[in-house]
């Protein structure tokens, strides 16, 4: 018998509650239903940091970004999409594909991208319509300034559209501090929630751009999703996602309690006892800015260890699921997981399984060297756990 344990970085652990909530259903247009929606379009400004409406869809995360690319924007305006990774490239592709006229920044994957390089664009496209970037580049780990972008970009005319998917909730994100106009998310990172909800809050600037924009939109329309959640009691325009809605209400409480400051100590604590065991194993990362990578720690696999292989014999073998590489960097590297529901002695046995799963494709180390670390980072981390 072996266990199956999920160390990957969406869709990630699921507690029991959030889980056992699915079980039962009420209806959508039933008033326990509007009052439910109700509470979670609360918490989730509370975890948006945000003032303002959160709109609430049933898709995955892509969807949201969709959304943000078609109610903020018109056909042929021009929008700088900062790409180091895999999905910040999805947002440009996303953006192409509705006919946007899309700068490209690309930079290494691994590193992050550069606030100045927002700041010349800005001034060499005087008729720049957006600002786009990813905060915690899942592909490689590599989370980014949004807080330093936010100040560039609210000084201009531009809309800052950021993709919050996997860092929100699991590294600090203040959507109205921090100037951000479109901020979306989904469930299935650290919100703890099975995939199949995406949301986006929007700024007044924001707003105010989506009365302008000609793009269409059906089902991910901003406006119609905004007046149907104002209802009293709040609706949504479709058939939502209904047990997902109960997963996630209960995954909110739970955030709740637990708390924005302590979550955020508690991904950074797990996310420096990984990068403890990856050095103690002497691998390489591949971000390079390792001070706000909190949300997945990818590592560069081992010469001659083709990381779909480590990533196989893990699943396989011990039933530990971690992620390959994606994009360019498939069967380079592999991601440890911690966003979401994590805590220490998940972090062990991730470490543990990687170990016992590197030394049957014959890489070198000293066996319980990266576990070792590990222990050593969550002892010493244990007053704020
Ligand atoms: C997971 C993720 C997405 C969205 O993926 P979906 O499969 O559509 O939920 C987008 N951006 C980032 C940074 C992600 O981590």
């Amino acid at each position: 018998m072996k266990k199956d344990r999920i160390f990957t970085p969406g869709p990630t652990p699921v507690p029991l509650p959030v889980g056992l909530s699915q079980v039962r259903m009420v209806h959508h247009r039933s008033p326990e239903f509007g009052e439910l929606l109700g509470r979670v379009l609360d918490g989730l400004k509370y975890v948006f940091q945000t003032d303002n409406e959160v709109l609430l869809f049933t898709s995955s995360g892509t969807g949201a970004m969709e959304g943000a690319v078609a109610n903020c924007f018109s056909p042929g305006d021009r929008v700088a999409v900062f790409c180091g990774g895999k999905f910040g490239e999805r947002l440009a592709d996303i953006s192409e594909s509705f006919g946007l006229d899309v700068i490209r920044v690309s930079y290494e994957w691994g590193q992050s991208a550069d606030p100045l390089t927002a700041e010349k664009l800005l001034e060499e496209n005087r008729d720049l319509k957006g600002v786009m970037l990813t905060q915690s580049e899942t592909s490689t780990g590599a989370v980014n300034d949004v807080e330093a972008f936010g100040r560039v970009v609210s000084g201009s005319d531009a809309l800052f559209v950021v993709d919050a998917i996997s860092g929100l909730g699991a590294v600090q994100f203040k959507t109205d501090d921090w100037n951000v106009d479109v901020a979306v998310s989904g469930s299935q990172k650290a919100l703890m929630t099975p995939p199949g909800l995406a949301f986006a809050a929007l700024s007044d600037k924001a707003w105010k751009a989506v009365e302008r924009a000609t793009l269409p939109s059906y089902y991910f329309c901003f406006k119609t999703a905004r007046e149907t959640q104002q209802k009293k009691p709040p609706q949504t325009p479709f058939t939502p996602a209904i047990t997902l809605v109960q997963a996630l209400d209960q995954a909110i409480e739970m955030m709740k309690r637990e708390g924005l400051t302590q979550i955020f100590a508690r991904h950074r604590l797990l996310a420096e006892a990984t990068q403890a065991a990856v050095e103690a194993l002497g691998l390489r990362f591949v971000a390079a800015d390792r001070s706000r990578a909190f949300v997945t720690t990818s590592v560069w696999s081992p010469e001659g260890v083709d990381s779909g292989d480590l990533v196989r014999l893990m699943r396989n073998e011990y039933g530990v699921f971690i992620a390959g590489g994606q994009g360019k960097l498939k069967g380079k590297i592999f991601r440890l997981g911690h966003v979401g529901y994590f805590d220490g002695f998940d972090i062990v046995a991730q470490v543990s399984a990687l170990e016992m799963a590197l030394g049957r494709l014959g890489y070198r180390f000293e066996v319980g060297s990266g576990v070792a670390a590990a222990q050593g980072v969550l002892v010493d981390g244990q007053e704020v756990q």
